[in-house]
């Protein structure tokens, strides 16, 4: 396949894989294919480099095939391989233990997936089953992966040609705790959402929203949820974007950077008091793939880079330089960029309306920039490097941004 041509394969991925894509792309003048990776960067077969600041949403928060999660992965090869889902495993045990460690209060148990639709799936399982509640209420506009129940607490475009949904999700304005508090009712099994919504657009929440939250759970004997699969593993600066605000979920999902960007895993963090329904159902969760042993040691590997000493410290130094630099940008192009949201290295840059994210894509991509809009809100261009970016790293970003911004002004006239 590496010696094919890239018509080639353009031609075998629109004949087999997905011609709507293909079409998508070629429509906006992107004809990229993934060749080399490292680091912060992602290049063309062709060898032309592109600098990632879309990192999958946090799978790159290491970067690009970093050295420590790939070596983790040769040694775990020579011992190990999937194992089996159902029997005591060491491994698994050694990653729910250290992400146990990491995480506040008592999110001492760990249910682990292959994906994060999964991981929603099986938080939302587990607040029914706990509560013998059936009500979710989730973020309108949230996105929560397209697996079933993630799939009725996310975004209705995605659910609409599929028939009957899972009856009892309801959603809300995020951020909008009257809108909540108005929900709330005796049936709330869970209030789900995603700590920074990112497909919403970066939205950052007033300081004292989650705490708000927690308070109308616990008023209503309600779980709440954190969907960290974006907002986690250092993203904003700390372990979990959530810790920023100062609460502690009753069910924490975690996805993407887990990976390493190298073997699919995601985990579901749940506090003790949760954990009698699964002990009186051990088998009632089930996923053959989640949780395997090579994923595992990939896993731990990332949580050892992640809570090294002054890996934390970088990142928030990295975001404040963003901020200095952003905040000038800000000034020269006052007409197009509207404001900075930003927590850690989790940013989103609001444009002056929902024309600009798509053409920020589009232009950036010709520029050697990977930026991408948020799908729910193209006005919003999301801006998440890897987590190992550096300083001078960051101002060639800067420097690739400001010419994206000349550009579009060029062009608007
Ligand atoms: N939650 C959030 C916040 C996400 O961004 C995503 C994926 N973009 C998911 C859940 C679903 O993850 P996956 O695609 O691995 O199922």
């Amino acid at each position: 396949m590496a010696t094919d041509s890239r018509q080639s394969i353009h031609a075998a991925f629109e004949r087999h894989v997905s011609s709507g894509k293909a079409a998508f792309f070629a429509a906006a003048g992107i004809d990229f294919i993934g060749g080399e990776r490292s680091g912060i960067t992602l290049s063309d077969l062709d060898g032309r480099p592109l600098i990632n600041c879309h990192s999958n949403g946090g799978v790159f928060n290491l970067g690009h095939r970093h050295p420590r999660v790939i070596a983790a992965l040769r040694a775990a090869l020579n011992e190990r391989d999937i194992g089996n889902h159902h029997l005591v495993s060491a491994d698994r045990a050694a990653l729910a233990a250290r992400l146990a460690e990491l995480s506040p209060g008592d999110l001492k148990r760990v249910v682990f997936g292959v994906s994060g639709g999964e991981a929603i799936d099986f938080a939302i399982k587990l607040a029914r089953g706990h509560t013998g509640r059936t009500k979710i209420i989730s973020a309108i506009g949230g996105y929560h992966g397209h697996t079933g129940l993630a799939l009725a607490a996310g975004e209705e475009t995605y659910r609409r040609p599929f028939g009957p949904q899972p009856a009892g999700f309801v959603q809300v304005r995020f951020g909008d705790l009257d809108a909540l508090a108005a929900q709330m009712d005796a049936d709330t099994a869970a209030v789900l959402f995603e700590t920074i919504p990112a497909t919403l657009g970066i939205v950052i929440p007033a300081q004292g929203f989650f705490a708000g939250v927690r308070a109308l759970c616990d008023r209503h004997g309600a779980l709440l949820i954190a969907d960290e699969v974006q907002t986690g593993l250092g993203r904003c600066g700390a372990v979990w974007g959530i810790d920023t605000f100062g609460v502690v979920p009753d069910i924490l999902v975690t996805g993407k950077g887990l990976s390493g960007g190298i073997y699919p895993i995601t985990a579901t963090l749940y506090r003790e008091h949760l954990n009698p329904f699964l002990h009186q159902n051990p088998f009632i969760h089930i996923s053959t793939f989640g949780g395997a042993e090579l994923g595992c040691r990939v896993a731990l590997e990332v949580l050892e880079i992640l809570a090294e000493p002054g890996f934390l410290e970088h990142v928030n130094e990295m975001a404040g330089l963003f901020a200095d630099l952003l905040a000038r940008l800000k000034e020269k192009y006052p007409g197009l960029l509207l404001g900075v949201r930003q927590r850690g290295l989790m940013m989103g840059l609001k444009l002056a309306d929902e024309r600009l994210g798509p053409l920020a894509t589009q232009i950036g991509f010709q520029l050697g920039l990977l930026v991408v809009f948020a799908n729910h809100d193209p006005s919003v261009l999301q801006l998440l490097p890897p987590l190992i970016v550096q300083e001078a790293e960051v101002r060639v970003i800067l420097d690739r941004l400001d010419r994206v911004f000349f550009e579009i002004g060029k062009r608007l006239g």
